[in-house]
């Protein structure tokens, strides 16, 4: 069993054939890709998962992934936490031509060598999960926004466009 910082290269078919449970932190640095726009890359990655074979053999990476990245909240600029949370179901494979055959349950994952990056692997897994852009729940900015909106609205519903005047502009349009 591997607890704390795991590893940073792995070999995910002997591990599976071992049935190692990986349980344990990445710092959030090490992600590189993941923390690109984000304010500070000095969080965690929670990683609670374990490496099985299931009754075909198909060695697995099963489990929860999850940290906290914090982003731009784009009504109001400031920073704001935004929580990613994966549950892995991943399989692999050596030949691409058993990408087919893998069930559809799984995400297959091709290995190009026995050895690979357990940091790249879960970070590929976590960007899919960053959103387009990233707001507060209850952003300040934006409900400040909203009761001005509001008022406007307020008081163009006070003098609501009548559509003879629209149609009498068309005419004298002519
Ligand atoms: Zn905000």
């Amino acid at each position: 069993m591997l607890t704390s910082t795991l590893p940073e290269l792995i070999k995910p078919i002997k591990l599976a054939r071992q049935g190692l449970i990986l349980k344990g932190t990445i710092p959030l640095e090490q992600m590189k890709r993941l923390t690109a726009d984000a304010f500070a890359s000095d969080g965690i990655v929670d990683v609670d998962a374990a490496f099985i074979k299931d009754g075909e053999g198909y060695p697995l990476l099963q489990g929860i992934v999850k940290t906290c990245v914090q982003l731009q909240c784009q009504r109001c600029l400031q920073g704001v936490d935004v929580k990613l949370e994966v549950e892995l179901t991943l399989a692999f494979v050596t030949k691409e031509s058993r990408l087919e055959q893998v069930p559809s349950i799984y995400e297959a994952i091709l290995l190009d060598s026995e050895e690979i990056s357990l940091v790249k692997l879960l970070e590929d897994e976590l960007i899919l999960l960053l959103p387009i852009m990233a707001y507060h729940d209850n952003c300040e900015a934006y409900q400040y926004r909203t009761d001005e909106e509001l008022k406007a609205e307020k008081e163009g519903d006070l003098k609501p466009e009548n559509p003879f005047d629209v149609l009498k502009q068309l005419k004298s349009n002519k």
